[in-house]
């Protein structure tokens, strides 16, 4: 890519959503349906998902038996924890309570500034690494940002999985930049072990708070190109599984 090209690019992508998605939308902070738009910079708010919860015990592993829904919320915890003093922190459940995907939507543009949602992943036992699911443009470069932040924790073997953009109901319903993050395979031997311990889940928080720092301080600066704006409907409980 061109330096011209470089210099030139943000202010013509913004002059591109603008006029596709009407005068309305504001530039880069509040809520915004589509997304449409350069990811965040300066947000003061982040509202930590802790994935399942109560009756919805998401995946548990076979090997160490513990569950997704108790993993997740100690890794919210962990993440407040790191963020506090630099942003206004909200966990979506701070106990072992259930909530329906679409009162957290509902919720999360409530609250505003962006949504991290944690969770752990089960697959075929040959599957490790983290990954990050998202939807949104202006969720892009925070997405790139925390999938870097995991891998650099993650062992080597793990690998790098990478980004997914998909449309589930986290990733496409909240009109404020969000993610999903998947911190590592309950299901494989190795990653559900590492997973287990308290010390590996300090990495990962400190590691997604770096994240969320630098794109507050950053915006999208260094992330590189964004994807192309997308227009599906909401995500619905019919939907394929989430
Ligand atoms: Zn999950």
């Amino acid at each position: 890519m061109s330096r011209l090209f470089q210099l030139i690019s943000p202010v013509v992508l913004a002059a591109l959503f603008s006029s596709c998605a009407g005068p309305s939308v504001p530039s880069s902070a509040g809520r915004d349906v589509l997304g449409h738009r350069p990811g965040p910079k300066g947000f003061r708010t982040v509202i930590i998902d802790a994935g399942h919860g109560g009756k919805d015990s998401g995946a548990t592993s076979p090997h160490t038996r513990q569950m997704e829904k108790d993993l997740t919320l100690d890794l919210a915890k962990r993440l407040r924890a790191e963020l506090s003093g630099d942003f206004k922190t909200i966990l979506m459940r701070d106990d072992d309570t259930f909530i329906d995907l679409d009162e957290r939507v509902i919720r999360a543009n409530q609250f505003g500034g962006i949504l991290v949602s944690l969770h752990f992943n089960s697959g075929p036992s040959g599957i490790r690494g983290p990954e990050t699911y998202y939807w949104r443009v202006d969720s892009h470069g925070l997405a790139v940002r925390c999938q870097q932040a995991m891998a650099s924790v993650s062992p080597g073997e793990s690998g790098n999985r990478g980004l997914v953009r998909r449309r589930i109901r986290l990733t496409r319903n909240p009109e404020i930049p969000c993610l999903l993050l998947e911190g590592g395979y309950l299901s494989n031997p190795a990653e559900s072990r590492l997973c287990a311990d308290p010390a590996y889940r300090q990495k990962l928080a400190r590691a997604i708070a770096g994240a969320i720092r630098a794109q507050a301080a950053n915006g999208d600066a260094g992330t590189g190109p964004l994807p192309p704006p997308l227009t599906a409907p909401p995500s619905r409980p019919t939907d394929a599984p989430e």
